[in-house]
């Protein structure tokens, strides 16, 4: 039996790119969370809680003691509570997108695979990267994938999915960070830098999808 890349892409292909949380190569962006008024209320709240309670223990140290109050622990609790609302709704967050991307039933999912490692040591990125939570989202889909036997591929870091012109393939190498539209000097296109990096990332992902049903045949 032969199955055609083309009749693959009838029943829709996605790609993720970690960019707002989430973009797709059909053009749809998943928001990034961080960025709604509730979060950033909540994290505005455990802001001032957490500075409320450093300056209660300066008050109440005795000596190098820090003593710890009735007020300090009650602080303590309320900012427990307000951390967990804030972790579980980041959760549920993942799950919901997750959930939605398996639940189109792609033949496949590609994804690019970030560098989270070395990322976490600039300062600016590592606390994007722990917020958008990358780690835990690759967990959910890798599982959801396997639940609804969707091949999940992801493609390495080194592959230049932004630098790529996703019409011709021509290599951009003078691409710059703050360009966010992709013009190809080659054949005129032009494109969304995101959705130009999601397109490339879905193809690699085909030819990959397609090497991997020649060895099963
Ligand atoms: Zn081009």
């Amino acid at each position: 039996m032969v199955i055609h890349p083309t009749e693959l892409k009838l029943r829709g292909v996605l790609t993720i790119l970690f960019k707002d949380l989430a973009i797709l190569s059909d053009a749809t962006k998943y928001k990034n969370i961080n960025k709604t008024k509730r979060v950033r209320q909540l994290k505005k709240r455990i802001k001032r809680l957490e500075r409320q309670l450093s300056r209660k223990y300066r008050m109440n140290k005795q000596g190098d003691k820090y003593v710890k109050t009735n007020n300090i622990l009650k602080l303590k609790k309320k900012l427990l509570r307000l951390q967990h609302q804030l972790t579980n709704i980041r959760r549920n967050y993942r799950h919901q997108i997750t959930s939605e991307l398996v639940k189109r039933e792609p033949s496949f999912i590609s994804m690019e695979d970030l560098n989270v490692k070395g990322m976490m040591k600039n300062k600016h990125l590592s606390k994007a990267i722990q917020e958008q939570g990358f780690y835990e989202f690759r967990t959910f889909l890798t599982y959801k994938c396997k639940e609804h036997g969707i091949p999940l591929y992801l493609v390495g870091r080194f592959y230049p999915s932004s630098k790529t012109c996703s019409c011709c393939g021509y290599k951009n190498k003078d691409l710059k960070l703050s360009d966010r539209i992709y013009k190809c000097p080659n054949c005129n296109a032009v494109i969304d830098r995101d959705i130009n990096a999601a397109i490339n990332i879905r193809n690699y992902g085909q030819e990959l999808h397609n090497k991997s049903i020649i060895q099963t045949l």
